[in-house]
């Protein structure tokens, strides 16, 4: 286990990206950290996580069902954090845009600008907005994943 990749696609080990915050031993220090270990917990299926750090104020009871079906209804494929707005250990509040790459039960992605507030030292996840899906340049790579050029790949039609 020791080398395997983190899922956010940090490119870093798994034990030294989102596990320690996915297995809650410390708290994500920004809200970039948040939000892809949130997406961690999402490829693991880790329910409480996520409703951990999903801002009190927002949670429901149907939360776990939700999550549930979601979880297994949906196969990650990859993360991309497009930008962020402060979200840093100073702050209170922060933004992060990311494109999430699914590929069951349709190939798709997740394009959304989140919100997060930190209270009493800890990030949480207030509510997201969703963006249209990315329509890269016909000769840049697919959104996918799959290395091929848009024109190629699901640019084709
Ligand atoms: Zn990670
Ligand atoms: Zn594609």
């Amino acid at each position: 286990m020791r080398n395997l990749l983190c899922p956010c696609g940090s490119q870093h080990p798994h034990t030294l990206c989102c596990q320690p915050y996915v297995q809650g031993q410390i708290h994500a220090p920004t809200a970039e950290a948040l939000m892809r270990s949130r997406y961690t917990a999402y490829c693991q299926g880790n329910i409480d996580y996520l409703i951990a750090t999903h801002h009190p104020s927002q949670r429901k009871l149907s939360d776990r069902t939700h999550l549930a079906h979601s979880i297994q209804q949906t196969h990650w494929q990859g993360l991309t954090v497009l930008d962020t707005h402060k979200g840093q250990p100073p702050d209170t509040e922060g933004m992060v845009e990311f494109v999430a790459v699914y590929n069951t039960p349709i190939p798709g992605q997740l394009h959304e600008r989140s919100r997060f507030v930190k209270e009493k030292g800890h990030w949480f996840y207030l509510k997201g907005e969703s963006l249209p899906p990315l329509t890269p340049n016909r000769n840049q790579p697919c959104w996918c994943g799959s290395g091929n050029k848009f024109k190629h790949c699901h640019g084709a039609n």
